[in-house]
């Protein structure tokens, strides 16, 4: 038995009064991130000294009895301080260089709040401090374990939602002494080196081609005008419905993957972008890849299993998997190719993916055939860990 965090995400539908106090949690969490955003970036400049969450909460309290900011007392509290950590998040990810410097936060984005205690399901509605009656909320499926927090938002389609974080006791799937290579790509998800592949879905395609003609009307539409606004709703409609249809796919393939089989080699995300054009559907695979990593790196941690990312530039294509030797004329659209020294007829995603397999193997066995630091320090990590620095393990996310 393994104690993991989940995440269920639902769709909640407040009455006005709640979309009122919702707006105004939405409103006050966004304030008091960039206040203290400025506060951190006016404090270095001119002291040279940096702030930190400790710095921010405490000066937060003060500001509360401030008559001017006195609204912030209809606000969860809690809420407001889970904003500071967030910012203070980001800040300590820039530091690291994991990301870019903090950007303030727009209305004009996803709104969200968290509410870090308290949480509760009765009489099924969403119960949250501050909030006098339940939220109605369309509980599709059970939720187990011990409720832990949630995070309330409203998406640019303007639907509502809570994604609910429990504690639950898991028992991790059975070992089957399986190793695979995986290779994602544009035409399949996953082509994985036993031979099996995971298609795009149709339901996908079809919406993915409603999502460019919708994106089209929107650029036909004048800027500023109605229209134009009302296209965006569309559009975002569309959007919010393709990512759901998506990611739904991609917990079920990721969920398959990690009970088949212990140990999952995979592309590191970095080195495939670069070789990729910037299309509309491209940029949405792009990020929905990074999304099914992540599912495979927390699943396979839940379940005890390895996922071996290769981080360096590897050319999983364009290598013969038979012998090892490198085409050096393979296009994009090239999807079958032949040795020119073994003359193997390749399958060209099939063939990445045996040789993402064997540089996997590689790296876990320690004979990775470069010194990169990474690969060196990835030794010593345990089993159900990714094998790269920058990976933490991931200990929640939504859904199973
Ligand atoms: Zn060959």
């Amino acid at each position: 038995m393994k104690v993991i965090h989940k995440s269920y995400k639902f769709k909640i539908a407040p009455d006005n009064e709640q979309k009122e106090l919702i707006a105004r949690h939405f409103g006050a969490c966004r304030f008091v991130f960039n206040r203290y955003l400025i506060s951190r970036k006016e404090t270095y400049l001119k002291e040279k000294k940096s702030l930190n969450y400790y710095d921010n909460a405490n000066d937060l309290t003060v500001l509360k009895k401030d008559e001017q900011f006195v609204w912030l007392k209809e606000i969860n509290s809690q809420s407001l301080q889970s904003s500071l950590r967030n910012l203070d998040t980001s800040y300590n990810k820039f530091f690291r260089k994991q990301t870019k410097f903090p950007r303030f936060k727009s209305k004009f984005d996803r709104q969200s709040f968290t509410v870090p205690q308290s949480v509760c399901i009765e009489d099924g509605k969403l119960q949250i401090p501050k909030f006098k009656k339940g939220i109605e909320i369309n509980l599709h499926r059970e939720i187990d374990g011990k409720l832990l927090f949630a995070t309330l938002s409203k998406s640019t389609a303007g639907k509502y939602y809570v994604s609910i974080t429990c504690e639950v006791e898991h028992i991790p799937f059975e070992k089957t002494n399986s190793k695979i290579g995986i290779d994602t790509g544009i035409k399949d998800l996953a082509v994985l080196s036993d031979g099996k592949v995971y298609e795009n879905i149709k339901t996908l395609k079809t919406n993915l081609k409603k999502l460019k003609y919708e994106q089209r009307q929107l650029s036909k539409k004048t800027k500023g005008s109605n229209s134009r606004l009302k296209q965006k709703s569309k559009l975002a409609t569309v959007h919010e419905k393709v990512t759901n249809i998506r990611k739904d796919y991609l917990h079920k393939v990721s969920t398959e993957i990690i009970k088949n089989h212990d140990v999952i080699c995979i592309e590191d995300l970095a080195v495939k972008n670069m070789m990729k054009n910037h299309k509309l559907a491209q940029a949405f695979s792009d990020v929905s890849l990074g999304a099914f990593y992540t599912m495979l790196e927390y699943k396979a941690n839940w379940n005890n299993k390895t996922v071996v990312k290769i981080d360096r530039f590897f050319p999983s294509s364009k290598t013969c998997s038979n012998c090892n030797y490198i085409i050096q004329d393979l296009t994009l659209k090239d999807r079958e190719w032949t040795c020119q020294s073994c003359n193997t007829v390749h399958n060209r995603d099939f063939n990445a993916s045996i040789n993402i397999e064997k540089q996997g193997l590689k790296i876990l066995s320690g004979l990775g055939t470069n010194s990169d630091i990474k690969q060196k320090r990835s030794k010593a990590l345990p089993l159900g860990e990714s094998l790269t620095s920058e990976a933490t393990p991931i200990s929640f996310a939504v859904g199973g």
